[in-house]
């Protein structure tokens, strides 16, 4: 039986609250004074929590395999991501609050500067949010179709956007119109496959376009289009594990993520305190709660093991406000490795704590790599884990007589 259908016939509503509390690229190796960030900070809530859960270590997507935040996730939300691939562009017009359909496809753009047909800053300078948005606001006004083609775009985080082009027939076989480095040509966007070619041409006449309307308007005076995808028709959280989710997340992708399976995204603060406040605003509503944390992520693609410490550290000071609202189900893990040795994401598997009235008390001393390697839970697939967070929340029934 395919595994959405068994967990759609499975799973049963009750009054249970599971808290799915994510650190974004929590895992490391060993690096300063051979310890890993988990090894080095100072977590008394979360090693008293390790000595009462079941705990071990989650493989994101496959032995080996280094994960972007996107598949990890999924994992993480119980979707099979070598099943379901999302590509950038959906997670980004996600992530600002786009609506996208069956009829879209997706692309991240970047203002850029060009000088003589060389891109010398593939950022344009960073210009302010509020200067995107003037700009912005000026493209949609003069590009609203290209051939029959709806155009939508809405900006991001300084020079940031998303274009969305609406219409039949698109594809997302279609490259990056994106040199990747300064002082190279423009690049337009070229089809991958033959059936890429309309939605290329499409893009390439939107910069062209593009171009025109933003002369003059040195830094940002052309734009560089990636990550052109199509919207994965994944089946919600409701449908399949019969929950209402919600998910809090400060990061536009994280919260673009969270729709995309079906979760109600709530407004919330920048801070991991302000995150903890929606989560006890709205208790009562839901069943299901994912929180994500990202500056583990962010510190260590920096290299910067004491930060990445620190927000460990964070995060453990307010685990005692989660635990205030007993959920019945607790997880806290990260969604992949980012160790600030590598100062990138890596394929090390992550540690993975579950709390219920009806785990395994694992008894490990402390919530680390080394530790979690002792747990009950072993080395398992983060696929896996949502089944172990419905099974200890009681929501699954039994399979077969
Ligand atoms: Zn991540």
């Amino acid at each position: 039986m395919e595994r959405e259908k068994l967990f759609e016939e499975l799973t049963v509503k009750n009054e249970k609250k599971i808290v799915l509390a994510v650190m974004d690229g929590l895992g490391g190796i060993p690096y300063r004074d051979g310890k890993t960030e988990l090894e080095m900070a100072k977590t008394p809530n979360m090693d008293k929590l390790a000595r009462e859960s079941s705990c071990g270590l989650a493989i994101p997507v496959l032995y080996g395999i280094t994960p972007g935040s996107g598949p990890a996730h999924l994992s993480l939300f119980g979707y099979d991501p070598l099943k379901y691939e999302i590509g950038r562009g959906i997670l980004e017009a996600l992530g600002v609050g786009m609506e996208v359909t069956e009829k879209d496809v997706a692309v991240r753009g970047n203002f850029a500067t060009m000088e003589n047909g060389i891109i010398t800053d593939r950022r344009a300078g960073r210009i302010p949010t509020e200067y995107n948005r003037e700009l912005i606001s000026l493209l949609s006004k003069e590009i609203k179709e290209i051939d029959g083609v709806k155009i939508i775009l809405k900006s991001g985080r300084e020079h940031r956007f998303v274009l969305i082009l609406r219409g039949d027939g698109l594809s997302d076989h279609v490259g990056d119109g994106d040199p990747q480095k300064e002082g190279l040509p423009q690049k337009l966007p070229e089809a991958t496959s033959p059936e890429g070619k309309k939605t290329a041409e499409i893009a390439a006449k939107f910069v062209k376009r593009a171009e025109e309307v933003l002369k003059g308007k040195h830094p940002a005076n052309t734009v560089l289009l990636r990550g052109f995808s199509k919207y994965p028709g994944i089946p919600s959280m409701e449908k399949i594990f019969k929950l209402r989710p919600a998910a809090i997340a400060t990061y536009p992708m994280y919260r673009g993520l969270a729709r995309l399976v079906g979760m109600d995204i709530l407004d919330t603060g920048e801070t991991i305190a302000d995150e903890i406040d929606t989560l006890k605003k709205h208790w009562e509503q839901y069943d299901f709660f994912y929180v994500h944390i990202k500056k583990t992520d962010s510190y260590g693609e920096d290299g910067n093991f004491e930060a990445k410490v620190k927000v460990i550290e964070e995060f453990d000071s307010l685990l005692p406000e989660i635990l205030a609202l007993k959920p019945d189900v607790l997880v806290i893990t990260g969604d992949h490795s980012t160790p600030s040795k590598l100062k990138a994401h890596s394929w090390h598997p992550v540690p993975f704590l579950l709390k219920s009235d009806y785990c395994f008390n694992d008894g490990l001393s402390a919530f680390n790599e080394r530790e979690c390697l002792r747990g009950s839970l072993g080395i398992f697939p983060a696929v896996e884990g949502m089944a172990l967070m419905l099974a200890n929340a009681l929501k699954m029934e039994k399979f077969g007589a």
